[in-house]
């Protein structure tokens, strides 16, 4: 890993206080971490951007790969730091060109992620980007997707990972990051 500057525990609180917590949202039950009140801030949001680019920078990062919606807002400013590219995992039917999908389980039912067959090239590596990590199924079906193409999962990078549903567990190989954990 390059240099990096730790995360303070002030500096996390600071952080967490930007992020808004809604009950109940969008059914009863759920508490919602709301980052649109993080982005909102100049200095949050630049911060943030600071700190995964740190992360990342000198390791070799070919595409920062987002994941619809709220990893195309991270995504593209930490590729751009990182002088990499930026791919979008999107949901069903969005994208124009051959793609390539992956289905998942949700708690009732499944869902399906997609990305352009020709997105990633075999051997590049790709860091996988989204605002949050609950149970872990989103991401581990990016993470899955990725190496369908021969692109090899550099590492998967959450602002916010709720640790009591241990999502992490479930991401095994794939290395995770977060920069705010939440264990309730
Ligand atoms: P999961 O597949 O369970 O890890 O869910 C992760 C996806 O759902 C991410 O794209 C999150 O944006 C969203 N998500 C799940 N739970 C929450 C929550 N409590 N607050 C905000 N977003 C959430």
């Amino acid at each position: 890993m390059s240099a990096q500057s730790p995360l303070l525990s002030s500096e996390r609180a600071e952080l967490k206080r930007h992020i808004r917590e809604v009950p109940d949202w969008p059914k009863p039950g759920i508490l919602f971490y709301d980052i649109t009140t993080l982005l909102q801030n100049a200095g949050a949001f630049a911060r943030l951007i600071d700190l995964l680019s740190e992360r990342y920078v000198g390791q070799q990062i070919d595409v920062v790969a987002g994941i619809e919606a709220r990893g195309f807002i991270f995504g593209p400013a930490l590729a751009y730091r990182l002088n990499a590219g930026f791919v979008p995992i999107r949901k069903p039917r969005k994208l124009p060109s051959k793609t390539i999908s992956i289905q998942y389980a949700l708690e009732y039912g499944q869902d399906t992620l997609e990305m352009h067959a020709d997105a990633v090239r075999p051997g590049q590596r790709v860091l996988i980007v989204d605002d949050l990590i609950a149970t872990g199924g989103t991401a581990l079906a990016a993470a899955q997707l990725i190496e369908k193409t021969g692109g090899t999962v550099a590492e998967m990078a959450f602002i916010v990972e709720l640790t009591f549903l241990q999502g992490r567990e479930k991401m095994n190989p794939y290395p995770v990051f977060s920069l705010l954990q939440y264990d309730k």
